[in-house]
């Protein structure tokens, strides 16, 4: 598979910035809602080896496809894996046919980062109580 930026990623709505977590997306033109984002990109491994690979802390940017794929996201020209969590985003992963598509759900405005959810399962193993997104931040 190769690696490769998408038509959205050429539009270049967003850029890379520091953000309280470490580094984020942040928009650089209004989005619109509905808007394909940025694509996660990168090598297609087996789930168990996902698995296995996070356990071992070798791992940092695994996105689960399915029950039986996840892609392993941790290469550079992924910008993708800087979309960070939010409990309140303003962004979604879509997964059509394979791919894994970031999506906005609402308007967007030039300088806001943008962010996903990145579901129950993760936020209870690395987040609960710590999470630092918009949301908790205000009700610390
Ligand atoms: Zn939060």
């Amino acid at each position: 598979m190769t690696l490769k930026n998408t038509r959205a990623d050429a539009k270049k709505l967003f850029r890379v910035g520091r953000a309280p977590t470490g580094l984020g997306l942040f928009a650089t033109h209004k989005i619109s809602r509905d808007t394909p984002i940025v694509e996660y990109i990168g090598l297609r491994i087996p789930i168990a080896e996902a698995r296995a690979r996070e356990r071992a802390g070798k791992a940092r940017y695994m996105f689960e496809l399915n029950t039986r794929w996840a892609l392993d996201g941790s290469a550079r020209q992924n910008l993708a894996r800087y979309v960070n969590h939010s409990c309140r985003p303003n962004a979604e992963a879509n997964i059509i046919r394979g791919r894994v598509i970031m999506r906005s759900i609402k308007v967007i405005q030039p300088g806001d980062q943008i962010t996903y959810d990145y579901g129950r399962e993760y936020f209870d193993l690395f987040l609960k109580g710590l999470c630092r997104c918009a949301k908790c931040a205000a009700a610390h």
